[in-house]
């Protein structure tokens, strides 16, 4: 499932959060230093919608372009020469807001002829050439499994300028290259102490209500030793805590040198002996495939967090069965109280679908008790929209969409409450942080975030700042700021 992850850090009721953390500001940051004698030097500027995947691939796609062509990243779109566009289809109307985005950049074309303008991600891998078509201003079109090839599809826009986009050859890719992506891309480069590692592409678990497996293809996992290599890397690089990305992680079948298969529970061990990896997420997974290695891994290795985000969808297995899902709401139950047998701490999120075709008041019903049982620390949930392609579009879509909103208002304060409460229970434990900078609007505090992705804030002394910056401490919460922020005190350097 496509999901957006909480991220503390644009908490907007978290005064202390700060824009200039973000992934694209980071590869800023990392480009200008690396690029700055070479002069003129064209800037980059990329919009990025959808889930964590998209961060990613827009994150790589400033990094090919900075390797390349020794590009900049720009967040002033009127100083930008490349405007970049990773669309996410996901939602409704997904393919609209793409085009009255590139609408906005038109009028910016026509100031500006030599402004080059792109659109990747999963409208572009649904669309194809249609964008052309129907954008006829937009100059390359290229899919999350292609966005390796940015620099060359760049080039022949240039070679081709006095021609119009649509008529140009080798602008548009939105191929299933297989997992060569990953061969191509530079080293990756970081700030900070988190990271994110892509370690698989695509889906192949086809639920109904899904675009993700037509427009990123089916599942392809990247070779153990490569994933391996990128974590040692970034581990070198200062990084503490690797989140595994992929649309379905435990999913994942990387190959090894000897030709045989790693699992995704085995890479967990792996990972966890990587020198410098204290700190180990992953985001996202089914439960279908959420084995009990997996499960006994949280009772074997102290760098998983105490966090899970297992998206269930729905709590009805009626609906469940419609979303071809090919689980039941026991086996989901089963699977968390296994592991809250091991890891008694663990903090759970998930994913909710309202109003899928068929939802009667009892399937909703169902849901919310679920989310009642369950206490999630956090979660998505979503107003049920048609995708076009996708097998759920031929439904009957019966739920009347004043009942819909009626149903995700009353679900939401569910979720509300039980996050409001899981943060304010936190007042008065102890809990490992990892910490990452001084807080912007309090320079007498760090900040840095707890196994359950609540920001933790608390006061230090100027001389204990490069002992503690990038270590992982003990901090006992003492106040509740907001539902994803609290206050403490540091208790000891644990890592
Ligand atoms: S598991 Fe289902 S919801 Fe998640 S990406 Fe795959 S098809 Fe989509």
């Amino acid at each position: 499932m496509s999901v957006t992850v909480f991220d503390p850090r644009i908490d907007t009721t978290d005064t202390s959060s700060t824009a200039e953390t973000t992934l694209a500001a980071q590869a800023a940051t990392a480009l200008e230093e690396s690029h700055s004698a070479a002069a003129p030097v064209k800037k980059v500027f990329v919009t990025t919608q959808g889930c964590q995947m998209n961060v990613y691939d827009s994150d790589k796609m400033l990094d090919v372009l900075g390797d390349s062509h020794g590009m900049q990243v720009t967040h002033d779109i009127d100083e930008a020469d490349v405007l970049l566009m990773n669309t996410c289809s996901i939602r409704e109307k997904a393919q609209e807001k793409v085009f009255s985005e590139l609408g906005r950049w038109r009028k910016l074309k026509e100031k500006r002829p030599d402004l080059v303008i792109g659109v990747g991600g999963c409208v572009a891998s649904q669309e194809g050439d249609n964008i052309q078509k129907r954008a006829p201003y937009v100059d390359m079109v290229f899919g999350p499994q292609t966005l390796h090839r940015l620099p060359e599809l760049y080039d022949q826009s240039n070679e081709q300028k006095g021609i119009a986009p649509k008529n140009r050859i080798g602008t548009i890719d939105i191929s299933f290259p297989s997992i060569e992506k990953f061969d191509f891309l530079p080293e990756p480069k970081v700030e900070g102490y988190k990271a994110f590692v892509s370690i698989m592409e695509g889906c192949s678990k086809y639920c109904s209500f899904c675009v993700v497996p037509y427009t990123r293809g089916e599942e392809l996992s990247r070779p153990l030793d490569d994933v391996l290599a990128e974590i040692d890397n970034l581990a070198e690089q200062g990084v503490r805590e690797i989140n595994l990305l992929g649309q379905n992680v435990n999913g994942y079948r990387g190959e090894k040198d000897d030709g045989s298969i790693c699992r995704f529970a085995e890479l967990l061990h792996y990972v966890s002996h990587v020198d410098g990896v204290e700190r180990i997420r992953y985001t996202t997974s089914h439960p279908l495939e959420f084995t009990d290695d997996i499960i006994d891994a949280y009772a074997q290795l102290p760098e998983l967090v105490s966090h899970l985000h297992l998206p269930v969808q729905s709590g009805s297995n009626a609906i469940l069965a419609a979303m071809k899902r090919n689980h039941t709401i026991d086996v989901y139950i089963d699977q968390i109280n296994k592991l809250k047998a091991i890891r008694p701490d663990i903090h759970l999120s998930s994913d909710f679908i309202i109003g899928f075709p068929g939802e009667t008041d009892q399937d909703f019903q169902d849901t919310l008790n679920l989310a009642k049982e369950l206490n999630f620390d956090h979660s998505y949930s979503f107003i049920y929209s048609k995708r076009p392609g996708t097998p759920a579009a031929e439904l009957p879509d019966d739920v009347s969409f004043t009942t819909k909103k009626e149903r995700l208002a009353e679900f939401q304060k569910v979720i509300i409450d039980s996050t409001l409460q899981k943060t304010r229970e936190m007042v008065g434990t102890t809990t490992r942080v990892l910490v990452e900078q001084v807080a912007d609007r309090h320079p007498d505090c760090l900040l840095g975030t707890a196994d359950n992705t609540r920001t933790v804030m608390f006061p230090f002394e100027e001389a204990q700042k490069d002992e503690l910056l990038g270590k992982l401490v003990s901090v006992r919460i003492t106040d509740f700021v907001s539902p994803h922020m609290v206050k403490g005190e540091l208790v000891e350097v644990l890592a």
